[in-house]
């Protein structure tokens, strides 16, 4: 059982707490990104089963007719074990969605990961043509040329600005800096995209941005945000655009919680709030 606080951010610790906090969202006309947690398996069962987890997730979500997608880790399926584990178990998930309808995204991990995920990712969007999206970081230098090569991949791109530290010499490390490298990816991306552009951002500044490139240029794209994040602004904003809401659950929900609250210290201020005021 996930103690107040914490589950203000995770969905419990089963499949069918977390569909059931889903539920519930769509009936705010919010969509969802189920994330089991789990991250660095150096262990092949490990691996094996949270691939089997999420392909029972896909059935349950599709069979439930939620509005809902999954989002995986690299890690978690494998890649600290090799690329070619990773490939064959998203492979497999993405298979097993695309016959229910459920679009999987690929998060993205620390800078080590970077071209192993994407080279994964693309290997599987294009075998699959398309049903399945991917992570860029705007903290990254590189991303600028990742978003420009992505454009001709099937898929969807989740546009973040980093939960990594990354070294100087590869990333931008002053956040007025990764604020500005974020306007300008959005601004490429809803240039030369056909669509399936995620804006992965609580920031009211880069979601007006986005919302002023949709209106110039017309490409469609869904705002995601975390469970437990400006939840109310993803109510309001669902009445006008696709918000979609990050939901992790499962029983390794602790690292989570702790990286969300160190994340931002508000985070645990608004929490404490809400569970006063309850
Ligand atoms: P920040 O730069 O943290 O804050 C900017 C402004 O946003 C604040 O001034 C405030 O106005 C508002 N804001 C932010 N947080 C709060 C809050 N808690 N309460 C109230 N207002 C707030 N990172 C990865 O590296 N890889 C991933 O795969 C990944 N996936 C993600 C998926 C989703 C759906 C989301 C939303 C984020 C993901 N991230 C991922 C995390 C991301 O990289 C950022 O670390 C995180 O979103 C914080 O940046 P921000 O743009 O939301 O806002």
């Amino acid at each position: 059982m996930i103690p107040p606080i914490a589950d203000r951010f995770v969905a419990g610790e089963s499949p069918a707490t977390a569909l059931e906090h889903v539920r519930r969202l769509n009936e705010q006309n919010v969509k969802a990104i189920v994330n089991l947690l789990g991250e660095h398996y150096d262990d092949r069962d490990a691996v094996a089963s949270d691939a089997a987890e999420y392909r029972h997730l896909v059935t349950d979500i599709a069979g439930s007719e939620l509005a809902a997608c999954i989002s995986v880790k690299p890690s978690q399926l494998g890649l600290d074990l090799g690329e070619d584990v990773f490939r064959s178990e998203l492979s497999d998930i993405v298979d097993t969605a695309a016959e229910h309808g459920v679009f999987v995204w690929v998060d993205m991990e620390d800078h080590t990961t970077t071209d192993a995920t994407l080279e994964v990712f693309e290997t599987v969007a294009r075998e699959h043509d398309g049903g399945v999206g991917v992570c860029v970081q705007a903290n990254l230098r590189r991303t600028r040329a990742d978003v420009r090569r992505l454009a001709d991949v099937p898929g969807k791109v989740r546009l973040v600005k980093g939960a990594y530290d990354p070294p100087a010499d590869i990333a931008y490390t002053d956040s007025t800096r990764v604020d500005q490298e974020y306007r300008t990816l959005l601004e490429d991306a809803f240039e030369r995209y056909d669509g399936g552009i995620a804006v992965g951002s609580h920031d009211p500044a880069m979601l007006e941005h986005a919302m002023a490139l949709h209106d110039r240029y017309g490409t469609d794209f869904e705002i995601q945000m975390l469970m437990g994040v400006r939840e109310d602004a993803q109510y309001d904003l669902a009445d006008e655009y696709e918000v979609w809401q990050y939901v992790p659950y499962g029983e390794r929900w602790k690292s989570y919680f702790y990286r969300r609250v160190t994340e931002r210290t508000d985070n645990l201020r608004f929490a404490l709030r809400a569970v006063l005021h309850s």
